[in-house]
């Protein structure tokens, strides 16, 4: 089966470099067009899709104190307010994608996770199943799930990407952001930095070091934790990083064409 993982970044589907609590609907609107485009060429590509919220989830979880045991209301509240924003924008997406005539589908991270302390304990893919079979797009967003320690804990979507990897052997997968890939340093802070255009078992300690967190808010360590949580579950199975801010990118990376791009083979 030719499934293909793609994660579309809060950076770029949403104003994380403004923090703001706002869809970009250009990205957005786009990225679902190259979808359609990729299928139409392709009609055998299967898809499942996860979508970073940016500030829904990020600055929500800081602003509300969501990183450790959920214990106040304030927090409570939090969690919920978290939930709702982080599944507005997967709605968002939904109708992003059935806007270009893409059947798709919200699946809720809260309804289908648990987790221990912010690790996955059990995470039920049968909806990603039924969906793949009736060549319908599963649509999923980091968000705050159901925690046995803390009550609630943040999932990411990096962290969902772990988890639908491990089981369905993709044939790789795809990360949208708003820089062309993984660069020796923060391409935003250092206009010297350039782009590492492949990551292997032999320079991936190194790129590590060099690889800062993201300049936005972000509660699970921007490019670097995006890395390292890519290299513990990757398992060969071979990634490719690039911006979506770059019209074409998407459709191409979906049909396999060569673009500026980072790509990982572990
Ligand atoms: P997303 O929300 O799209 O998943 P993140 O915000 O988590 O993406 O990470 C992307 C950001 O990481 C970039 O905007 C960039 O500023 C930052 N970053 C830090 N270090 C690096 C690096 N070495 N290479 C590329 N980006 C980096």
């Amino acid at each position: 089966m030719a499934l293909i993982i793609l994660k579309l970044g809060g950076s770029s589907i949403t104003k994380k470099a403004d923090n703001k609590f706002e869809v970009d609907y250009d990205i957005l609107n786009r990225s679902a067009q190259e979808i359609k485009n990729a299928l139409d060429q392709n009609p055998g590509l299967k898809i499942i899709l996860v979508c970073g919220v940016g500030p829904f989830g990020h600055t929500n979880v800081t602003n509300y104190n969501l990183n450790g045991k959920i214990e106040t209301l304030k927090q409570e509240e939090g969690v919920e307010k978290t939930k709702k924003d982080c599944a507005y924008v997967g709605n968002e997406t939904v109708k992003a994608l059935k806007g270009v005539g893409i059947r798709a589908k919200l699946i809720l991270g809260t309804d289908i996770c648990i987790q221990n302390a912010r690790k996955v304990v059990s995470f039920d893919l049968n909806e990603y199943k039924k969906c793949l079979e009736e060549k319908i797009i599963p649509v999923t967003t980091g968000t705050m799930v159901p925690d046995q320690s803390f009550k609630w804990s943040v999932m990411s979507g990096d962290q969902v990407i772990a988890q639908i990897a491990k089981k369905f052997s993709p044939e790789k997968v795809l990360m949208g952001t708003d820089v062309d890939g993984i660069f020796t340093a923060d391409p935003k802070i250092d206009a010297g930095a350039k782009l590492i255009e492949l990551i292997t078992k032999e320079n991936i300690q190194d790129v590590l070091t060099k690889c800062g967190e993201s300049k936005s808010v972000d509660v699970t360590g921007g490019m670097k934790g995006k890395l390292e949580k890519l290299a513990s579950t990757l398992n060969g199975i071979p990634a490719e990083i690039f911006s979506l801010f770059v019209e074409g990118n998407l459709e191409n990376a979906l049909l396999g064409k060569e673009i500026k791009s980072t790509k990982i083979k572990l």
